[in-house]
C-alpha cells in the first residue's frame, strides 16, 4: 500500500480526523434550556463559588491540549503550525482511542518561547493537562520548564519524556535478556536533542551510572564550547570520566547504544567494538542509525527501532495515553520523575517473563491493555509523591 497516497485520500474524505461530540441530547426547547441558557447558569455559579467544581461540571478534567508551534513535526522539521495540524489531530485520536482522553490540537503561530508560554497559560483554565508536541530543541526545554512552574496541571513534552519512558521500558527488559544490571552498564546516547536529553536524564534517574552523550560534535564533556546551553548542561551530568572524542570512541566497551540522531551513522565496526551482548536502540526515523540486520551481523543482541516493520518498536503510544489517563484521574499537579519511572516499569512489565526474548522487549504498540496498566502506575506514583489531588 502507498501510505502517503491512501492517507491523503482518507484525510480529504473525512475533512480531518476529529470532531466534537455532544454528551447531551438537544431535541426539545427544554433540552436547550438545560444544556444552555438558562440552566447552564447554575453550574457556572457553582464553579464561581468554588473553582474546584470545574472538574465536576465541565469536561476540563478529561481534556488535554496538544500544543505545538510546528517547528519539529515528525521528521519533517519546521513546517509551521498549519502543516503540523494533521499530526496533532492524529495525537488527539490516539489519546481518545487508547485511554478515553479527549484531546484538542492547539497550533500556535509563534516560535517565541515567552509567547508560547503565555498562550498556553491563558488557555489552561479549559484543560486538565498540556501535552507539548513537536516543539524544536532547545526551545522545548525552556517552554516546558516555564510552563511547569506557572501551571498546576500536568505539562508533558511527549517527544522528550514519552520517548524516554518507552526507551527505559525497553532497556529494563533488554537487560533481563542479556543478564546485565542497570547500575553496571555503560550507555552511549547519540543525538542530544529533545529525545536524547530526556532519555539520558531518565536513564540516570533509573540507576545508570556511566552514560556518555554524543552529538554532531562528538562526545559532550564539561567545558565544551561549540554547543548550546542545554547540551552544556547535559555534559555536566553525564560522562563521569569527562572523556573527549568521537561517537566511535564512546562506543568502545559500551553495553547500550541509543540513537536519536541521524540515519546510518553507526557502522558494524562500531558495533563490534561494543561489549558482548550489546543492546542498540537505533531510532532515527524513518532510517535508523544502523539497520537491525547489520547490527545483528556485527554481534548486537537486542535491537530496537522506531519502526513498525522491525521487532522492538519504540512507539510513544505505549506511554502518553496511559500517563495522561492516570494523571487526569487523580488530578495530578504535575508528571514528575517518579511517575515517569513508574510508567516505564509498568510498560516493561507488560511483556510476560515467558514471552521475553531479544525480539520482544517492548509490548506491541496496539496492545490496548498497556494504557490501563500505565495509568494505574501513574496514579500510585502520583499519590506516593504527594502530587495527586484526589
Ligand atoms: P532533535 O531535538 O532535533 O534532536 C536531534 C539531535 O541529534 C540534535 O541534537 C542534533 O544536533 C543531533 N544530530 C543530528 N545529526 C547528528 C549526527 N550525525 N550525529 C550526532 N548527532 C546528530 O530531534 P528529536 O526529537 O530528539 O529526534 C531525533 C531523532 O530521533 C529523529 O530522527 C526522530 O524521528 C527520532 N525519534 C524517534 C522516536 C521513536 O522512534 N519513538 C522518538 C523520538 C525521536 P543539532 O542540534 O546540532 O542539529
Ligand atoms: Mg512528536
Amino acid at each position: 500500500m502507498n501510505y502517503y497516497e491512501e492517507s491523503l485520500k482518507l484525510h480529504e474524505k473525512n475533512i480531518g480526523k476529529i470532531e466534537v461530540v455532544s454528551k447531551f441530547e438537544i431535541r426539545s426547547r427544554e433540552d436547550l434550556s438545560l444544556a444552555y441558557t438558562p440552566g447552564v447558569a447554575e453550574p457556572c455559579r457553582k464553579i464561581h463559588e468554588n473553582e474546584e467544581n470545574v472538574y465536576k461540571y465541565t469536561s476540563k478534567g478529561n481534556l488535554v491540549a496538544v500544543v505545538t508551534d510546528g517547528t519539529a513535526v515528525l521528521g519533517l522539521g519546521d513546517i509551521g503550525p498549519k502543516a503540523g495540524l494533521p499530526v496533532m489531530e492524529g495525537k488527539a485520536i490516539l489519546f481518545k482511542e487508547f485511554a478515553g482522553v479527549d484531546a484538542f490540537p492547539i497550533c500556535l503561530d509563534t516560535k517565541n518561547v515567552d509567547e508560547i508560554v503565555q498562550a498556553v497559560k491563558l488557555i489552561a483554565p479549559g484543560f486538565g493537562g498540556i501535552n507539548l508536541e513537536d516543539i524544536g530543541a532547545p526551545r522545548c526545554f525552556e517552554v516546558e520548564e516555564k510552563l511547569k512552574k506557572e501551571l498546576d496541571i500536568p505539562v508533558f513534552h511527549d517527544d522528550q519524556h514519552g520517548t524516554a519512558i518507552v526507551v527505559l521500558a525497553g532497556i529494563i527488559n533488554a537487560l533481563k535478556v542479556v543478564n546485565k544490571k542497570i547500575e553496571e552498564i555503560k550507555v552511549v546516547v547519540n543525538g542530544a536533542g529533545a529525545a536524547g536529553t530526556a532519555i539520558s536524564k531518565l536513564l540516570l534517574a533509573s540507576g545508570v551510572k556511566k552514560l556518555i552523550a554524543c552529538d554532531k560534535v562528538g562526545i559532550l564533556y564539561r567545558g565544551i564550547e561549540n554547543v548550546d546551553d542545554a547540551k552544556k548542561e547535559l555534559a555536566k551530568v553525564t560522562n563521569p570520566e569527562n572523556i573527549k572524542g568521537t561517537l566511535a570512541d564512546a562506543l568502545v566497551g559500551a553495553d547500550v547504544f541509543i540513537g536519536v540522531s541521524a540515519p546510518g551513522i553507526v557502522n558494524q565496526d562500531m558495533v563490534r567494538s561494543m561489549n558482548r551482548d550489546s543492546i542498540l536502540f537505533a531510532m532515527a526515523n524513518p532510517t535508523p542509525e544502523i539497520m537491525p540486520d547489520e547490527a545483528k551481523a556485527a554481534g548486537a543482541k537486542v535491537i530496537g527501532t522506531g519502526r513498525s516493520d522491525f521487532p522492538n518498536q519504540v512507539n510513544n503510544v505505549l506511554a502518553f495515553p496511559g500517563i495522561f489517563r492516570g494523571a487526569l484521574d487523580v488530578r495530578a499537579k504535575e508528571i514528575n520523575e517518579e511517575m515517569k519511572l513508574a510508567a516505564a516499569y509498568a510498560i516493561a512489565s507488560m511483556v510476560k517473563e515467558e514471552d521475553l526474548n531479544e525480539d520482544n522487549v517492548i509490548p506491541y504498540a496496539l496492545d490496548r491493555t498497556v494504557a490501563a496498566n500505565v495509568a494505574d502506575a501513574i496514579k500510585k506514583a502520583a499519590r506516593e509523591t504527594g502530587v495527586a489531588r484526589i
